[in-house]
């Protein structure tokens, strides 16, 4: 990609005028981006994907949250599906029990981050994608406000 004049972009959480960005799409200056990656590193190790089905093509997840209202932090489900060269997935969050788009925020420095509690999530499915070899993938997103249970046998 060639490398445009980036004398008058700056930094979009501080304003700080920056000439050279350390990624052309990022649009922080070095400072703003190692606190962002910090603080995004430390939320994708607190969501925990716990595999509790594994198929040959399918597998699936329940994530947990410590800030999760649910009964045992529960507060949704993954399901990986490979689909022929690539991926189908299915996230399903409880949407009464964690607030997801809640910003990423320095609780000792008040640093906002640009990113929320659900790109970290997809963070961490994407590490799960890329353990499969990686690929382009679909996603859908679904927030429930009820969630029912059964279980039976035929
Ligand atoms: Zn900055």
């Amino acid at each position: 990609m060639p490398i445009s004049p980036s004398s008058e972009h700056e930094c979009a959480l501080c304003g700080e005028p920056e000439v050279a960005f350390p990624a052309e799409e990022v649009n922080l200056c070095p400072k703003c981006l190692d606190k962002s990656e910090s603080l995004f590193d430390e939320e994708m190790s607190r969501i925990e994907l716990i595999r509790t089905l594994r198929g040959r093509d399918v597998e699936l997840y329940d994530v947990k949250h410590p800030d999760s209202s649910a009964d045992k932090k529960h507060c949704g489900q993954v399901i990986i599906m490979k689909a022929g060269q690539g991926f189908e997935v299915k996230i399903c969050l409880r949407a009464d029990a964690l607030d997801w788009n809640s910003q990423l925020v320095d609780a000792d420095t008040g640093f906002a981050s640009l990113d929320n509690r659900l790109d970290a999530l997809i963070g961490n499915v994407s590490l799960l994608i890329e353990s499969w070899g990686g690929g382009p993938y679909y996603m859908d997103i679904f927030y429930l406000n009820k969630m029912v249970s059964t279980e039976g046998e035929i």
